[in-house]
């Protein structure tokens, strides 16, 4: 894009750098206590005058010497809507497991994110202070996600930890180093600065903050920086611990003012010549986004995508919302946390909430009031696909709670666009059922829509909600093995530990490769 990248470094001019770490897992295992616990091994924590500071992301420095990055954003979020913008900012992924709890959803979720951006995965197995607990039980049940540990024989370090005692996060820093040996990072300190957006916000005094992880080059006070369309004069670089710094080299978070507004997380950044050239990148930029805001504005009204470009303009004052799931326990804990998301700018409204699958009458009550539909663990039927297609209503599947809530909740503040968390690949019809020996229930299908393919996610409906989810074990075209079924033709598919399939049931084919919603 308007050859923004510049020569690619020579290997001469490769230096060291520290590596940059996300923790992940699942929720209440430790992730904000283990962060807070690493924070406090910094050797210049108890300095004079140092006051920690959020500001996404923090480094420390070990007694080595060593310096590690942590990015601190609360829960996947950054990770994923950084990768939906292409940005990659982490070198590896630290997976917090509970030993009292074990591998849980989000837990393999996270697993699945470390897989998909090729970073390479560090266990902590946490909270092993806790009496009776069973650290064993965790690396067994990692083997079933195919995370092999090496006390198993494999190749992925584990260290069991307590963020609360504070047990073995020397150990932990320790493996975090030597997988930074292994993946050799480096980056050439002596050239423009290039970073990520980590997170922004505007700030009353200060104006649009943004912290940048600067990933190549130094970053100095003074430079003229593009992040996204925004651009502007680093007028000030603050620290971790709020410190005003001159120069940030490569692995350091920093917060940066002078922005002319407030680009989003997973925004490329980079130090341009002078400001005639950031105008002409941040023009350019701008142009782009709005021909996409106008295709948009043609898909529909009742699309995310148009309605954050509302939102954002002002435009929109309240977020209409139907919500269909597959038991009444879901619609309830989903129209109690919509209820609380609204602010004073926009409001959240439920129209309608009930379970079962998304009907024509669901998507003309949408349509009519500019509404989405959020589906949990439910489909819409053909016919209301088809019609919502024809609208321009946009009907969003969920599997987990906190995801609706996330999504709607970044709508609502106009922040950042919400992401798909999965892509859709195919239906396919179960025309009969057989009963195979060592295999078990083999449902004959033929794929009616997109495609199926092994290895990737399934869920079984049944008059359109999700009965089970899971993964495929077997994927056949007469007696072979295949990877992949494409629509119109017929094969054999087995559920991994799933018996429960009847004629008439559809299978449904998904990717959890994250991907942007435009
Ligand atoms: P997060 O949701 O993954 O960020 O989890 P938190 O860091 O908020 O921790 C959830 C709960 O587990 C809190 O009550 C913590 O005090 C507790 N906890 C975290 N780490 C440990 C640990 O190592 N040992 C024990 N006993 N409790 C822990």
């Amino acid at each position: 894009e308007l050859g923004l990248e510049g020569a690619p470094d020579t290997e001469a001019e490769l230096q060291p750098r520290p590596p940059v770490v996300t923790i992940m897992g699942h929720v209440d295992h430790g992730k904000t206590s283990l962060l807070d616990a690493l924070r406090q091994t910094d050797v210049a924590a108890h300095e004079a005058g140092g006051i920690t500071q959020h500001i996404g992301a923090y480094q420390i420095e070990l007694p080595s010497g060593g310096k590690v990055t942590f990015i601190d954003t609360p829960g996947h979020e950054a990770f994923t809507a950084m990768r939906a913008r292409g940005a990659s900012v982490t070198d590896m992924v630290v997976l917090v497991v509970a030993a009292d709890d074990g591998v849980m959803p989000q837990t393999v979720e996270a697993i699945r994110h470390a897989r998909a951006a090729n970073v390479p995965l560090i266990v902590a197995i946490n909270k092993i202070d806790k009496p009776g607990v069973r650290p064993d039980r965790v690396r067994q049940e990692l083997l079933q996600h195919e995370v092999v540990v090496e006390s198993l024989g494999g190749e992925t370090q584990e260290v069991e930890v307590s963020a609360t005692q504070r047990i073995n996060l020397d150990k932990l820093l320790e493996a975090i180093l030597l997988q930074a040996e292994i993946l050799d990072l480096r980056a050439n300190p002596n050239r423009p600065a290039e970073g990520t957006v980590i997170e922004s916000k505007l700030d009353r005094g200060r104006g649009p903050v943004a912290t940048v992880l600067v990933q190549r080059g130094t970053l100095r006070q003074g430079d003229i920086v593009v992040a996204g369309t925004e651009w502007g004069r680093v007028r000030a670089m603050l620290d971790d611990r709020g410190r005003q710094i001159k120069e940030a080299p490569p692995s350091l978070p920093v917060e940066i003012l002078g922005l002319s507004g407030v680009p989003a997380a997973g925004e490329h950044c980079i130090v341009v010549p002078d400001e005639a050239r950031a105008r002409e990148i941040s023009e350019y930029r701008q142009r782009r986004a709005r021909e996409k805001a106008a295709l948009a504005a043609g898909a529909g009204r009742g699309t995310l995508n148009e309605m954050l470009a509302r939102i954002q303009a002002g435009e929109q004052k309240e977020v209409a919302v139907v919500v269909k799931a597959d038991v009444q326990g879901s619609v309830e804990a989903i129209v109690a946390t919509l209820g609380k998301l609204g602010n004073e700018e926009v409001k959240v409204r439920v129209l309608h909430g009930a379970v079962g699958q998304i009907t024509e009458s669901d998507v003309q009550l949408a349509k009519a009031s500019n509404a989405v539909i959020v589906a949990f663990n439910v489909r819409a039927t053909a016919q209301a696909r088809e019609l919502a297609q024809r609208e321009g209503v946009e009907i969003r599947y969920y599997s987990i709670i906190y995801e609706v809530a996330d999504d709607i909740e970044k709508l609502v503040k106009g922040r950042l666009a919400p992401v798909q968390r999965e892509k859709f690949l195919g239906y396919a019809q179960v025309l009969q059922v057989f009963d195979v020996k060592k295999v078990g229930k083999v449902a004959g299908c033929r794929v009616t829509e997109g495609v199926v393919r092994r290895g990737a996610g399934v869920r079984l409906l049944r008059d359109g909600v999700v009965i089970h989810q899971g993964e495929l074990s077997t994927l056949r075209r007469f007696k072979d093995d295949v990877r992949e079924v494409q629509n119109g033709y017929e094969c054999g598919m087995s559920f991994a530990n799933y018996d429960d399939i009847k004629v008439g049931d559809v299978i449904e084919c998904y990717e959890t490769e994250t991907v942007a919603a435009a």
